[in-house]
């Protein structure tokens, strides 16, 4: 097939920006050293900054590439490369501290879904689809997932919930600690079903976001929309973090109802949440009952085995190279939060990469030791609260107090903050230290001692006066 110049540019753009949607953390570092010539009859010329990078795009990005050509011309592609340190238009542009030899670092995985811009070329036969629900992250795959022991029933779980055989149930109710894989999983099963059922209609949801929707839907007189949308219109509801709606009645009886809709037409429902049904805080009572209807799947804390793998995939997804020896030095030093193991292991790759050092044990033990305040699990919520006291003169008890007399108060959301900061406890847990608070109750006060301390001397002062305190007492 012969397609004229305009629309080769064409093709090349959108296999590009299918390339792109794959890989959105490294695209930018290795495009940067691509320029593109031209696509003719099946060949592609590109020419490259210098052998390292013609390597490395050839061997990670050009199958997804040339196939997505594939896809839109019938061609099998070959291509033909030009080395050219000095690229005039290159394809993608680097950020500013692109290093010499760039390797791949993600700082956080984006979000990137973007539907290819422009009118399908009619010549060209392009199947549109829709566009994949928002907020999807495009690596939360079932491939990228590691299965273990810990997160075992969860997973071949949200593979049935997709559609992938073995018993289906209705509700799948998912729970486990922050960063151990609910969303990654829920995203997965939206993924799936995208690619095998890409008329399903899917509609992926954190709590919070279902709340301010149908607060919306309200404020405009759009209920009608509201229910049509969750309710008629929609084959696959998957809602991340329930436990948000903890408190909200008006919200929980709209989703109550939510369910049931769905519920009687037999479309699945997966719910997250951070607790086991039962315990969570202010939630209506047939709210839980249903959620259990179906089948609770709990994720635990990933054993070492687990830990290791992941820390491996994750590397070879962005291109890290690691040894085996840091990668198990990596599975046990962070246990308890998948987040934190690939956190650590992405600003391991960036320093050395901004550094020129290897990412070797050393390197590792070095960075570990440097970002992980010593010892700080010695200190306790009881800590904080008694150093606390003693700083502001108050008693023991007045911190879980209700005294909300100003001084007290202003003590109580140092207190808050220094747990969430120093401990890293949830907002929940905060606020049943301090005399059963609410969560949101704990949140503004974190929030409000955070501008303070960036705004005004003598907070700062405060803070700075109690976490000396505190690093002395550890
Ligand atoms: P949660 O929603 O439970 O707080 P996430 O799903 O956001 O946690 O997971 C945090 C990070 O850890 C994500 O980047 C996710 O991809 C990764 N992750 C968690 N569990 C696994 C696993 N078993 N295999 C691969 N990656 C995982
Ligand atoms: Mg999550």
């Amino acid at each position: 097939m012969t397609i004229p110049k305009h629309d080769v540019r064409e093709v090349f753009d959108r296999a590009i920006e299918h390339t792109r949607r794959l890989s959105p953390a490294t695209f930018d570092q290795w495009f940067g050293g691509v320029q593109f010539d031209d696509l003719t009859d099946g060949v592609l010329s590109l020419r490259v900054q210098n052998e390292f990078v013609l390597e490395w795009v050839r061997d990670n990005f050009l199958p997804t590439l040339t196939e997505k050509i594939r896809e839109l011309t019938g061609w099998s592609v070959q291509v033909a490369w030009t080395l050219d340190p000095a690229l005039v238009t290159p394809i993608a542009q680097r950020s500013e501290v692109a290093p010499v030899r760039p390797r791949p670092i993600a700082l956080r995985p984006v979000p990137t879904p973007v539907p290819a811009s422009g009118p399908p070329s009619p010549r060209l036969e392009v199947v549109r689809r829709p566009p994949p629900p928002d907020e999807m992250n495009p690596k939360h795959t079932f491939a990228n997932f590691v299965v273990g022991p810990s997160n075992q029933l969860a997973h071949a779980a949200a593979i049935a919930a997709a559609g992938g055989g073995g018993r289906r149930y209705n509700p799948l109710f998912i729970c486990g600690g922050t960063g151990l894989g609910k969303t990654h999983l829920v995203h997965a099963i939206a993924h799936r079903v995208y690619e095998e059922r890409p008329e399903a209609r899917i509609i992926y949801v954190s709590a919070e976001r279902f709340t301010n929707d149908f607060i919306t839907a309200i404020q405009h007189h759009r209920m009608d929309d509201f229910r049509t949308k969750y309710r008629q219109s929609c084959d696959l509801l998957l809602v991340d973090d329930i436990q948000f709606l903890a408190g909200r009645e008006q919200t929980q009886e709209e989703f109550f109802h939510t369910f049931n809709a769905l519920h009687a037409l037999d479309r699945q429902i997966v719910v997250t949440s951070d607790k086991y049904p039962q315990n969570l805080e202010r939630m209506e009572e047939r709210l839980v009952s249903r959620f259990s209807w179906g089948l609770v799947a709990d994720i635990q804390v990933p054993e070492l085995e687990t830990r290791v793998a992941i820390v491996r995939n994750k590397a070879a997804q962005e291109g890290i190279v690691l040894s085996d020896d840091v990668a198990l030095y990596l599975g046990q030093m962070i246990r308890s939060n998948v987040r934190e193991l690939e956190g650590t292991l992405i600003r391991l790759a960036a320093k050395s990469s901004l550094t020129g050092r290897p990412v070797d044990l050393a390197f590792a033990r070095a960075e570990i030791t440097a970002t992980s305040p010593p010892r700080a699990q010695t200190i306790s919520v009881e800590d904080i609260q008694r150093a606390v006291c003693h700083h502001f003169h108050l008693r023991s008890t007045d911190l879980t107090s209700k005294d909300r007399h100003k001084s007290v108060a202003f003590a109580r959301h140092v207190a808050m903050y220094l747990c969430k900061q120093r401990l890293k406890c949830s907002f929940p847990e905060i606020g049943r230290a301090f005399g059963n608070r609410d969560h949101t109750t704990v949140m503004s006060a974190v929030r409000k001692i955070e501008a303070q301390r960036d705004s005004d001397p003598q907070v700062r002062a405060h803070l700075e006066a109690l976490e000396k305190k505190l690093a002395a007492d550890e």
